[in-house]
């Protein structure tokens, strides 16, 4: 069996919703009702959505700007200045999303919930007109001379004249239907750059992990690589058995060079607000004025007591040594310790603890103004398919939300003009 349909969004995550809304949408402002159909393979659309932000929805950011993007990212600053913060905040708000921003500029809903952004993109698809069919992944795409023919995984066929390619990427796999991604995108003539985990913990070796795990600490932690600095990110690091976690150690897996040849290192400054040399004056003060004390709890005043008695144990003084026995040197070694902690760097945990995707279709094949594929004309490509991926913070559902929403009114404008080209053809002749 083969239906026909005038646009075929695959794939119904935030990238795809927008898209099938707005290309529906941009067909009722025109008088024609197109017939849009979204394909999800999952039994429900947006899985990965209600996720996002601890099911709270970290939307965007009012500090957008290419900075914040890896991968393909020089090519972004007209997009983002076309598709801004204020672009998102007004079509969420034409959908009936307010929004709110805290202290540090992330953009949530205004009830804090992810479970409403999704509910209200669902009604906009039915406001606008759009069919879901959801259960039966795309497993196979071919153009045809009439558009795109998918193959589902039931054994139907669907023929569509515009095709928007909004399947996700590989990360966190519990939340999407499998990735098809790179052969849907091969099918239809595009490369696909290999996939890597990104915003992941960072696995490394040290004793130290399995005695903190859980524990979690304010610091800034810097990346390394071969000695050199890479980048700083200052937030809470969360210690994990055989990893470090947090957002600021997040953002830092996706600098890791894909390669992973380089000789990589976390280095943690526990104590980021004081220069070494307050540290150390503070250390020789302690042990002047509390000589008795022990040296496992050299740190107690400075860090949380459990990170600091491991510390002290990295450094390999007695714990049960008085305060008074330890040289000037040790302090020294100690202050410097504390403000430069070292982890060797592992690897990047897989994709299912992973929050994106870095690699996919290289943004050069498609036009950004557009979203179109430079490759195949009538298809368009949104969302973490692309190879873009954004720091945490909410950059990569503005980039999901913008190019499907890009995707979708182009997608539909193309396919009115080409109608519109014909009618007037047939009027004239
Ligand atoms: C736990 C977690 C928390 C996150 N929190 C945030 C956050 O707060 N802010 C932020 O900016 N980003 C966050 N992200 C990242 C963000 O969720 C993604 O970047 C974004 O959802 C990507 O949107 P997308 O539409 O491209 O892909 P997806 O949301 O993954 O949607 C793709 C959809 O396509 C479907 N699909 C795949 N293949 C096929 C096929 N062959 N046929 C039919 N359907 C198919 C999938 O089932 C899926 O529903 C988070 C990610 C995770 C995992």
């Amino acid at each position: 069996m083969r239906e026909r349909w005038d646009i075929a969004v695959v794939g119904a995550g935030a990238s795809g919703l927008m898209a099938a809304r707005c290309a529906g949408l941009l067909g009722k402002k025109k008088d024609r009702e197109l017939s849009v159909i979204l394909l999800e393979g999952n039994p429900k659309p947006g899985k990965k959505l209600l996720a996002t932000g601890n099911g709270r929805c970290n939307l965007t950011n009012l500090a957008l700007s290419q900075q914040h993007y890896h991968g393909d990212r020089e090519a972004l600053p007209p997009f983002l200045e076309r598709y801004s913060v204020k672009r998102l905040t007004r079509e969420l708000e034409e959908m009936g999303i307010l929004t709110v921003a805290d202290d540090q500029g992330r953009v949530y809903p205004r009830n804090l919930q992810a479970t409403a952004v999704l509910q209200a993109l669902w009604f906009g698809c039915e406001e606008a007109g759009v069919n879901l069919r959801s259960g039966d992944p795309v497993e196979r795409a071919e153009p045809d001379s009439q558009g795109f023919l998918l193959h589902m995984r039931s054994g139907e066929n669907i023929l569509a004249e515009r095709c928007i390619l909004a399947v996700g990427g590989m990360a966190s796999p519990r939340h999407s239907c499998g990735s098809f991604g790179e052969k849907l995108c091969k099918d239809l003539g595009h490369s696909f750059l290999p996939c890597r985990p990104a915003l992941a913990p960072i696995l490394c070796e040290s004793q130290m992990l399995s005695a903190l795990k859980g524990m979690r600490c304010r610091c800034e932690a810097a990346l390394l690589e071969e000695g050199r600095l890479v980048a700083k990110e200052r937030g809470e690091v969360i210690f994990a058995s055989k990893a470090l976690s947090g957002i600021c150690v997040f953002n830092l897996s996706s600098l890791l060079s894909p390669e992973g040849k380089k000789h990589s290192e976390i280095s943690l400054d526990l104590v980021e607000d004081l220069a070494e040399e307050e540290v150390f004056a503070y250390l020789k003060k302690l042990c002047r004025r509390h000589p008795e004390r022990a040296c496992r709890e050299l740190f107690g005043g400075l860090i949380n007591l459990k990170v600091g008695r491991e510390v002290v144990k990295s450094l390999e003084i007695d714990g049960s040594r008085p305060l008074s026995s330890l040289s000037k040197e040790e302090l020294r070694l100690a202050a410097q310790r504390v403000k430069d902690l070292r982890f060797m760097v592992q690897g990047v945990a897989p994709f299912e603890q992973a929050q994106v995707t870095a690699g996919g279709v290289p943004l050069c094949e498609v036009e950004l103004r557009t979203m179109e594929s430079k490759r195949q004309k009538g298809l368009y490509l949104a969302g973490e398919l692309l190879n873009v991926n954004g720091d945490c913070g909410g950059y990569n559902l503005h980039w999901a939300f913008l190019s499907g929403l890009c995707a979708g009114e182009n997608a539909a404008a193309s396919f009115l003009e080409r109608e519109r080209g014909e009618t007037e053809y047939a009027e004239a002749f």
